[in-house]
């Protein structure tokens, strides 16, 4: 068994702890290899092909004698030789990894793209995105920066799947419904890719984590679903100068823009916060999925441009999408010298409480988030004329003035988002309609904005035959 000493060039040390030399046992040049394989994980990935032969791009001295030029990987060592790997190196590209066979067929189509190209993939295999929200935008944004090669991409969502985000975040399953959504994004990108390196954040980001967690990326794309974490996003990336590419939906309407550093920022944009309860949520207002994703598409799109350096980004343009009307226009913004945070005399140069600033709280989230609860109307019944429990018709106006439950008011189910903050007046809210259907996705809705929703099951239609069920006995 020889001992001998191999020189690792730079782009390899990442393996070694940036050590030059290291030292690795063996009778031949390809035991030697084996040996090291085994000290430096990772290192076989770089040097070995899949079916096991060296990559064609590297020469393994012992000595000054390639090993191609005595017996390979079958060379006989004595001791005390120095071998060498030595890869072949592009002007620039030092330090970079080289794309393996495999990454260049998977590749191929965007490689050939003379803006992208080889240089161009590889930096896409470096770079770090971090992406808030693994949502609506969140989801398309990360199915297409993983396909497109970006090495390693951040997922920060504290929530759950639940299976109303199925329509619209198909990074997720049905099998994933109740798991931790960043999660379920990383398994969907691992057996998609398996270039992409899913760190995974399950935390809701907050002025406690931002700055440390966003600050291991290059950048950002915001997925966030609501104002508080859109400050709170916009301003840590001000304060960490790194490039966000932003977007949000509503209905059949998006937005997307690009803010980099120093060119202005979400603040500039919009300085303060709408009034609380003035913009619904997805969950209030509803939302197409097909939107979503043609968003978060381009989202991940901007950050590929910005990424490469190519083309004209969104930066310092509003893209609005009327996707009911099928047309989209971009409005100029500028950085405003009085920007609190990126202005000429910044009067804010931290994180602040956004919560606070923005007046509206985030959305509940998690597990413990209790959706609606579905009433039999033996249950419902048993509630009936208790204090505090109202009981909420979403049906037409029309409908609920020719009869209803007794004591019931009529919320019809498209004034539901305007009059949430009356329902929150009520201790528990049991709706209904017709057939159990439309108050379901009213209670959901209500549910979500943290009132204490349930809905009759089967509508009044069940509860007219249950009724005939209580007379008799009676
Ligand atoms: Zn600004």
């Amino acid at each position: 068994m020889a001992r001998v000493s191999v020189y690792v060039p730079t782009p390899y040390r990442k393996h070694t702890s940036g050590e030059a030399t290291v030292s690795a046992e063996g009778a031949t040049v390809g035991e030697v290899l084996a040996d090291l394989c085994t000290r430096q994980p990772g290192l076989e990935d770089e040097l070995f092909d899949g079916e096991g032969q060296l990559v064609g791009y590297l020469n393994v001295y012992v000595g000054e004698t390639e090993i191609r030029n005595l017996s390979g990987l079958e060379t006989e060592l004595s001791g005390g030789e120095e071998l060498a790997l030595i890869p072949a190196m592009a002007g620039g590209s030092q330090g970079m990894r080289l794309l393996t066979a495999s990454q260049v067929e998977r590749y191929s189509r965007q490689i050939i793209l003379p803006e992208l190209g080889m240089p161009g993939q590889r930096k896409l295999l470096a770079a770090k995105v971090l992406v808030v929200g693994a949502g609506g935008l969140g989801a398309p944004a990360i199915m297409y920066l993983a396909a497109a090669g970006v090495g390693t991409i951040g997922i920060v969502d504290g929530d759950v799947v639940d299976r109303s985000n199925l329509h619209r975040q198909p990074v997720h399953q049905e099998q994933d419904v109740g798991q931790a959504k960043a999660e379920s994004a990383k398994r969907f990108v691992t057996s998609l890719n398996p270039d992409v390196t899913v760190v995974t954040h399950p935390v809701v980001l907050d002025r406690t984590n931002a700055l440390e967690l966003i600050s291991a990326y290059d950048l950002v794309v915001n997925g966030s679903d609501n104002f508080p974490t859109r400050y709170l996003v916009n301003d840590a990336c001000v304060l960490l100068k790194k490039p966000l590419v932003d977007a949000s939906i509503l209905r059949f309407e998006g937005q997307a823009t690009v803010f980099l550093p120093g060119q202005g920022c979400y603040r500039c944009l919009f300085p303060t916060p709408p009034e609380p309860g003035t913009v619904p949520s997805c969950a209030e207002a509803g939302v197409i999925g097909a939107l979503a994703g043609q968003m978060g598409s381009i989202q991940a799109l901007e950050a590929i441009k910005v990424l490469l350096g190519v083309g004209e980004t969104l930066a310092n343009r509003l893209l609005v999408v009327d996707a009911l009307l099928g047309h989209s226009r971009t409005f100029r913004w500028q950085r405003r010298a009085d920007c609190a945070l990126c202005g000429d005399h910044p009067t804010q140069t931290d994180l602040i409480d956004y919560v606070a600033f923005c007046g509206s709280v985030m959305p509940r989230r998690g597990v413990d988030a209790p959706g609606a609860e579905e009433l039999s109307p033996d249950q419902a019944q048993a509630r009936l004329g208790s204090p505090g429990v109202w009981w909420v018709d979403v049906r037409p106006k029309a409908a609920y003035a020719a009869g209803t439950i007794p004591g019931a008011v009529s919320v019809p189910i498209d004034e539901l988002s305007s009059r949430l903050e009356e329902l929150r007046q009520a201790d528990q809210v049991v709706f209904f309609c017709e057939i159990g259907q439309k108050s379901q996705v009213a209670a959901l809705i209500a549910a979500d904005s943290g009132i204490a929703a349930s809905n009759l099951k089967g509508g009044l239609l069940a509860w007219q035959d249950a009724r005939l069920a209580w007379q008799e006995k009676a």
